[in-house]
């Protein structure tokens, strides 16, 4: 069985916008430019690699 969740990530139009989605739910920001929703993906799949359980924005102590 997989051990790690499928984090497949593209990018998609809305309008004069762009934004990144994944097929785990996750959708970014709505970027004006295609190359800020890529980068909000790969911090996405750097996010989830380094901590799956966590949520995104948790505090360091
Ligand atoms: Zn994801």
């Amino acid at each position: 069985m997989p051990e790690q969740a499928p984090h497949r990530t593209f990018t998609t139009e809305r309008g004069s916008f762009c934004l990144a989605r994944c097929g785990c739910g996750w959708t970014g920001m709505a970027r004006r430019a295609r190359s800020q929703a890529r980068a909000d993906a790969e911090r996405h799949q750097a996010d989830v690699r380094s901590d799956p359980d966590a949520a995104p924005e948790r505090p360091v102590e």
